[in-house]
């Protein structure tokens, strides 16, 4: 039978399980302390730890339930990894190196549900949410691939943005926070922790209510109901009037800044007259959003879109601008692989099923 992931229970969930099973609460100190500061991959390397601890931890959880199934590396140093968990089902992580830190990209579903139809991700259905061990795990094993190569570098910063609709995943992603915020563990910063979604409304107002300090992102990609419908089918259940009044709920009720993803897909979503009405939408609350403008990665399977001509991006960009909303152009990572959130996992998927045909 498979073991669940160690590192899917937070500290006070460690400490109360240890309490139950016999042992002090204060062992839950010592087993973190390997888990995210010593970074040990084995409970056998738990020197410390009494020998009937370790093997009641080894009888019931595992430190590793991923595999690397693939690895690849962009000249920027970007890093892409392909995990297969222990069912066989395949992820993507990635690493992405910026001048402020380090960060990771992670996948909180194996498939996505929502379907928008520009997107790798969503070309699979989702087979099962993720748990937040799973989560977890791929930021540890992300930097246990650092620790190996010994420059001593430390991830900084998550996006919750590889495969997968977070808020489709709530609790198990809600967990995932506490635990890699948790001082006494990976202690990632909550200002440095983004989740984005395609804008599951109840969600959002669920997500203000838990006070979790870490950044929002919505994915917009059109200013209105009749283009974003076409491009996103949420549109649909969650159209852009509800959007907006969710996103004045949570700007109200946090008082934090959100970002607004918009992806610029040519001759699409990329007009100056969409540029004007996206900027309309936010009068009111320019000092609270950050528009980050997306340039498409193309999908083979989605041929009906295409990256925007640079001028058409600039022209949309200073739109924003002398309108007085605060934007920026997102800079790309690892272009020279197969950079598209999802892109990877359904290339491999392909491969792999081309494999089996052939065989
Ligand atoms: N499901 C969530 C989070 C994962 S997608 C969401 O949709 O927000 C993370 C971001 O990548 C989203 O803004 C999504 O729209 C964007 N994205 C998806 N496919 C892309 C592509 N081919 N090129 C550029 N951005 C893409
Ligand atoms: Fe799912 Fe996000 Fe891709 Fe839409 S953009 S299909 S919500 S992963």
């Amino acid at each position: 039978m498979n073991k669940n992931s160690i590192y899917g229970l937070t500290f006070n969930q460690l400490a109360t399980w240890l309490l139950e099973h016999g042992h002090k609460k204060h062992r839950a100190s010592q087993v973190w302390d390997y888990l995210y500061r010593k970074r040990v991959t084995d409970f056998s390397m738990m020197t410390e730890v009494n020998k009937e601890c370790k093997t009641l931890l080894e009888e019931n959880f595992a430190i590793q339930t991923l595999s690397q199934h693939v690895k690849q590396e962009a000249s920027d140093g970007t890093v892409k990894f392909l995990f297969k968990l222990q069912d066989g089902n395949l992820i993507e992580t990635v690493l992405m190196r910026h001048k402020y830190g380090l960060s990771v990209c992670v996948t909180t579903q194996v498939g996505c549900n929502i379907g928008c139809s520009f997107c790798a991700s969503g070309l699979l259905t989702k087979t099962r949410d993720l748990s937040s061990g799973e989560i977890v795990e791929q930021i540890m094993n992300v930097q246990h691939h650092l620790d190996n190569a010994k420059q001593e570098e430390k991830v900084s910063h998550i996006v919750v943005m590889g495969i997968g609709e977070p808020f489709d995943n709530f609790e198990n992603m809600v967990d995932f926070l506490q635990i890699i915020i948790d001082p006494k563990g990976l202690s990632i910063g909550s200002r440095h922790i983004t989740v984005s979604t395609s804008g599951i409304v109840n969600k959002i107002y669920e997500f203000a209510d838990t006070n979790l300090p870490v950044n929002l992102a919505i994915s917009l990609h059109a200013p209105n109901n009749e283009l974003r419908t076409k491009i996103m089918k949420i549109n649909r259940a969650f159209p852009v009037e509800q959007l907006m009044d969710a996103i004045k709920y949570y700007i109200e009720k946090t008082n934090r800044r959100i970002t607004i993803e918009y992806i610029l897909l040519k001759d699409v979503n990329d007009h100056i007259e969409e540029a004007k009405e996206l900027a309309a939408l936010f009068e009111d609350k320019k000092k609270k959003v950050y528009i980050n403008l997306i340039p498409y990665n193309p999908v083979d399977e989605h041929s009906q879109y295409q990256r925007s001509a640079q001028e058409s991006v600039l022209a949309f960009y200073d739109t924003l601008k002398k309108n007085g909303i605060n934007c920026k152009i997102r800079q790309e990572h690892g272009t020279d692989i197969d950079a598209a959130c999802g892109q990877l996992r359904s290339k491999q998927i392909k491969q792999d099923k081309g494999k089996t045909v052939n065989q």
